[in-house]
């Protein structure tokens, strides 16, 4: 079976992809008939910008540490550097400033694959509709269930991104019935219960209508990555005539969700398309647009690289990424874009990934990338299977031992979903950012949430390390007081922890 084929209602495929598209609901959000994205002057700022002496490029980073959104001439200085001392004054600036906005946490999730069918045929995509190597089906709502059965039960995800190629099969309300389904788990463990508690999306471009269905079903962040913000290598990988193929469908979709009421929206670029220089321009160039007409930027930027697919063909990449120049960019992307989170993924090795962790606010963890195949590794099949996924991963170490990794390295796993339950999302959790009082907040939950996780899932040696962490965190609140933490706070905090050991769950400031 090819990507093509329906076996949902008696609509056809292609009467189905004739309805997508609402050209309206592109052209309210043109300037003058222009998008946002102006070829001309990304590359002219990028060519004038070049060699900027070392003093600007300090002073660049200085404006950074203010967390707000550079401008075009400042990214383009800081994406031109090529003195490798200079770069590492960037590289320190960058670690600097996550710290300053989200401390040492990081937040891990699972990427879970519903559907390997798809209307597009992107070329880097092994789930492109003319490549016959890989197996083309869609998770039924069980088998969805039986997924997030064991991430929630058995490996101790709090956190999915549920990912859905552009099919009828898992359109909008598959979507909207597969969230639903996963936030339903309960399953039960050691001392507590294992449930996912935020479901991210990544999916193709919808109407407004349709983000209004999977909005209802209470996604968390919304998803869409550009791949390339070049138009004509955009055409080029995105064949004419395919939905994907439309460029201002994709880069103004997650403007639709804003009107939709999704707040929280996640943009990114698939790098070695293009010119990666190109690209963070682009990524500052879409942040900028959306601050601009809804007052709130991405919530985070994604960063993945070209990795290689079944049953296709890589040898017109011109733009391959190196592993300098990959650390390098996420660096400038950090300090351009401070207040988002920045999301790196299991396609990378584990070298890479600890190389650039500290820069990073989340990354995957126990990750598999064929369908159902969480529920396969708890029956005993565990190798990643080329014809079952999109592409090949980097990186399949279990959740317990990155969060030991982590642990060592200093950083903190945060578990916690409270700011966005208590309706911190958007504009709210942006500001809050910026002046780091969330931050305050977020440094309270990672440790009650780190703490539940240690309880219900951790081996031994995860927990030595982890409870090390925990401690250390405790003294640092302390000496906090009274500046940035109320000894109530304080006492409230070793409170909580004190109940969660004893058995009590979801417990948040
Ligand atoms: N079909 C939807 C879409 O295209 O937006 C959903 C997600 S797609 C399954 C998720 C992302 O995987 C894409 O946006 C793309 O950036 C990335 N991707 C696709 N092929 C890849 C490859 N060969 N290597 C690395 N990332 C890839
Ligand atoms: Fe389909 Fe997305 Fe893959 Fe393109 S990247 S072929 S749209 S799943």
């Amino acid at each position: 079976m090819h990507g093509l084929e329906s076996g949902a209602g008696t609509e056809s495929v292609s009467a189905w992809i004739k309805r997508q598209i609402r050209r309206d609901e592109i052209e309210r959000y043109l300037d003058g008939g222009k998008d946002f994205i102006d070829e001309g002057h990304i590359e002219r700022t990028l060519a004038s910008n070049v060699q900027a002496p070392a003093d600007r490029i300090r002073g660049i980073l200085q404006k950074a540490r203010s967390i707000k959104l550079l401008d075009d001439a400042d990214v383009a200085a800081l994406a031109t550097v090529t003195d490798p001392e200079l770069r590492q004054e960037v590289l320190a600036a960058a670690h600097e400033i996550k710290t300053a906005v989200y401390d040492n946490r990081v937040v891990t999730f699972a990427p879970l694959y519903c559907g390997s069918k798809c209307v597009n045929n992107c070329r880097y995509c092994g789930f492109r509709s003319d490549n016959s190597a890989v197996q083309r089906r869609s998770l039924g709502m069980d088998e969805v269930e039986a997924e997030a059965r064991v991430l929630a039960g058995k490996i101790g995800h709090k956190r999915l991104v549920m990912v859905y190629g552009e099919h009828p099969d898992t359109g909008a309300d598959y979507i909207a019935d597969s969230v639903r389904r996963v936030y339903a788990v309960k399953e039960k463990v050691r001392s507590g219960v294992g449930e996912i508690r935020r479901v991210n999306i990544n999916a193709a471009p919808m109407s407004i209508a349709d983000l209004v269905k999977i909005r209802e079903a209470g996604i968390g962040t919304y998803q869409v990555f550009q791949e390339t913000y070049h138009k004509a290598t955009y055409r080029f990988v995105h064949p004419e005539g395919t939905l994907k193929g439309d460029y201002h469908w994709r880069l103004y979709c997650l403007h639709r969700a804003m009107e939709a009421g999704i707040d929280d929206v996640a943009i990114g670029a698939l790098f070695g398309l293009y010119d990666w220089r190109f690209e963070v321009m682009g990524l500052v160039a879409h942040a900028r647009d959306l601050e601009r007409r809804f007052g709130v930027g991405p919530h985070t930027v994604s960063v993945p690289r070209l990795e290689p697919a079944a049953g296709t063909d890589f040898s017109w990449v011109g733009h391959w990424v190196s592993d300098d120049d990959f650390r390098y960019l996420i660096a400038v992307l950090r300090v351009s874009i401070p207040y988002a989170g920045l999301i790196v993924t299991n396609r990378e090795k584990p070298d890479m990934l600890r190389s650039v962790i500290g820069m990073c606010t989340q990354r995957d963890a126990d990750t598999r990338v064929g369908l159902g195949a969480y529920a396969d590794a708890f029956s005993g099949s565990d190798e990643q299977k080329a014809e079952r996924q999109q592409f090949m991963l980097g990186d399949t170490r279990s959740l317990d031992q990155i969060v030991r990794e982590l642990a060592s390295m200093g950083h903190i796993v945060s578990f916690c979903t409270a700011g966005y339950r208590c309706g911190r999302t958007g504009k709210k959790i942006m500001d809050a950012l910026r002046c780091g009082s969330e931050g305050h907040l977020c440094k309270l939950n990672a440790i009650l949430t780190f703490q539940e996780w240690l309880e219900d899932f951790a081996s031994p040696d995860t927990r030595l390390a982890g409870e090390a962490i925990i401690e250390r965190e405790l003294s640092e609140v302390q000496l906090r007081v009274p500046g940035d933490f109320s000894q109530a706070a304080f006492e409230h905090l070793v409170d909580a922890r004190k109940r969660i050991m004893a058995g009590e769950r979801d417990l948040y400031f």
